[in-house]
């Protein structure tokens, strides 16, 4: 029987230690002290003469890595050689009682005999004479990882009292476990952590090459090698056993690469066909943010059966620990570029099958924005080809490829906050260039003016030949100052261009107008139209107060 009453205040105190020493325990940084810490504080705090701790090393068995003994007469050399393989710790399983949690095997079983003659079980003179306790006694506490592997032993050994455990003794030696588990898990995946932040940085340096080669992504080819490299990376390096990468068509979403994913699974995603994106906003919720991604723990949020179909979620097979990934559960990471939605990222099985902190989300999130600037250079270059329709004299786009890559830009810019602005220009008196020097020269001149308006822009910038010798320009992310002093520059150097057919100086007026990105009352077009009607009419403005110089038209505020 268990001398329950007189063991309170005992336990009563001894558990406060026990919980006291679980803070201890998870701070300290040394492996092998840590091992050291549980062994003495099972030896001081719960009264044992000699503690042991194994661990399941990569070869299957468990080998001493601390000990602490009170008498001081065994040291680590004795276990030097000790090793047990788990099939012999199962077998010892087999012969030994449970108490609580943790196990006990009384000494004058034969197998221990028979263990002892192989080196796995190692006989201790007890300190005190007793029945109940002999040298090749037993107690077993195993140190779990989740969901229940074992992958260490604590032996607590020669209990001062001579006596086997009671259930409250053994509850506070597998609580201690439980702490001791805990504190070296954690070490591991501090450890582990270091380890995936070093490779972390190489598939960055290897992402960085593969940009740095690669300038502009204009190949499909490239872009799918770009996508496949994130995939891997999230993979490899990013603690997610499995990676899929969609890429936004239109409204929906459809898959380009996986990674972790068995072929046929990979197939079976593709026919399911695409997801159509507003199914996916639907169900990311606010409250399942993580940084920028979304987290669907689908024992909180429980995903919508056709959709879960449709992203193949396998049905929950065993039951997991709550706070322990469930198989449903997915990480999808959003491929943002200049505020739009360009794809997701979605990752499944952690490797440690925990849910990621945010430091974890943010590094994939780094992947994410390293794959959103690829498919964005492959979209505008996409974008650019299918607006090739150039004027043939200047090389600059036409008014028609202009409407639509200004009502594209409308769009990124109110996504990413950035202003707008819009500018006509149109060159001075041209029609006495032409009487004067002829249509030709003329056209040199377009031409020329064409060229110093191209060379003062950005290569984010929009500039169109839009009627014979009027252009206009579409920027974003520039502030009204930043306009009006690229107008301003725009104007001096279109002052100062000449052509030798031409004699006398040409001038330019520029009318502008500015937008912020809180403006909505207008459709994107709808938004460009009134920019260019506000900076047309700012130009006949210009042109009324003498020409050759710049005039701000309408401010688009909301
Ligand atoms: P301002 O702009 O200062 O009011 O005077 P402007 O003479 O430039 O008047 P407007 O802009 O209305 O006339 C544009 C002239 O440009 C008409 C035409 O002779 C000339 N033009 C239009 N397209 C071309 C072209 O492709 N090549 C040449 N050489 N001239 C063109
Ligand atoms: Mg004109
Ligand atoms: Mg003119």
């Amino acid at each position: 029987m268990y001398a329950l009453e007189s063991e309170l205040p005992d336990h009563e105190a001894r558990l406060q230690r026990v919980l006291g020493v679980a803070r201890d325990l998870s701070v300290i940084t040394d492996r092998n002290e840590l091992l050291r810490a549980i062994t003495q504080t099972c030896c001081e705090v719960l009264g044992f003469g000699m503690t042991s701790i194994a661990i399941l090393d990569g070869d299957g068995r468990f080998r001493i890595k601390a000990m602490t003994s009170i008498r001081g007469d065994l040291t680590m050399e004795d276990f030097r050689d000790y090793s047990m393989p788990f099939a012999e710790f199962e077998r010892l399983l087999d012969v030994a009682s449970p108490i609580g949690d943790i196990y006990w095997v009384d000494g004058s079983e034969a197998l221990l005999e028979e263990m002892e003659q192989r080196g796995t079980v190692v006989a201790t003179a007890p300190s005190v004479e007793s029945a109940h306790w002999l040298p090749r006694s037993l107690l077993i506490a195993p140190l779990y990882r989740p969901p229940a592997e074992i992958f260490g032993l604590v032996f607590p050994d020669d209990p001062l009292d001579g006596e086997v455990p009671t259930i409250e003794r053994a509850m506070l030696i597998a609580t201690l476990a439980h702490f001791a588990s805990l504190a070296i898990q954690l070490h591991e995946n501090r450890s582990y952590a270091d380890a995936q932040l070093r490779i972390l940085t190489a598939q960055r340096e290897r992402l960085s090459e593969l940009f740095r080669a690669s300038n502009d992504v204009q190949r499909a080819g490239q872009l799918e090698e770009i996508l496949q490299t994130t995939a891997d990376a999230v993979t490899s390096a990013g603690g997610f056993r499995r990676a899929a990468i969609y890429l936004r068509a239109d409204d929906k979403l459809e898959l380009r690469v996986t990674s972790g994913i068995e072929h046929n699974e990979s197939l079976r995603l593709r026919e399911n066909g695409p997801i159509e994106l507003s199914r996916f906003a639907e169900i990311m919720q606010p409250q399942m943010r993580l940084s920028r991604s979304y987290l669907f723990e689908t024992r909180k949020y429980p995903l919508p059966d056709e959709l879960g179909r449709q992203l193949s979620i396998p049905d929950r097979t065993s039951p997991v620990g709550s706070g322990f990934w469930d198989p449903q559960d997915s990480l999808t990471i959003p491929i943002i570029e200049s505020g739009r939605l360009l794809g997701v990222i979605s990752v499944d099985e952690p490797v440690d099958g925990r849910y990621p902190d945010l430091e974890q989300v943010q590094a994939l999130e780094f992947f994410a924005d390293q794959a959103g600037i690829a498919v964005s250079q492959m979209m505008q270059y996409d974008l650019l080809r299918e607006l090739a329709e150039t004027d043939p004299l200047t090389g600059l786009m036409n008014r028609r490829s202009f409407w639509s890559l200004a009502e594209r830009l409308v769009v990124s810019a109110r996504g990413a906050g950035y202003q707008m602005a819009a500018m006509f220009i149109d060159l001075d008196h041209f029609k006495g260039v032409n009487d004067q020097f002829g249509h030709s020269a003329g056209d040199l001149v377009i031409k020329e003016a064409a060229a110093n308006i191209q060379n003062r822009l950005r290569t984010q910038d929009v500039v169109a030949r839009f009627g014979g010798e009027e252009f206009v320009v579409f920027l974003t992310g520039v502030d009204q100052v930043q306009a009006l002093s690229l107008a301003e520059s725009l104007r001096m150097v279109l002052a100062s261009v000449a052509v030798p057919e031409v004699a006398g100086s040409i001038t330019a007026s520029i009318g502008i107008a500015v937008a912020s990105p809180a403006v909505r009352r207008f459709t994107p077009r709808g938004l460009v139209e009134e920019l260019l009607r506000l900076a047309d009419s700012a130009l006949y403005d210009a042109k009324a107060r003498g020409r050759n110089r710049v005039q701000l038209g309408g401010v688009l505020d909301s």
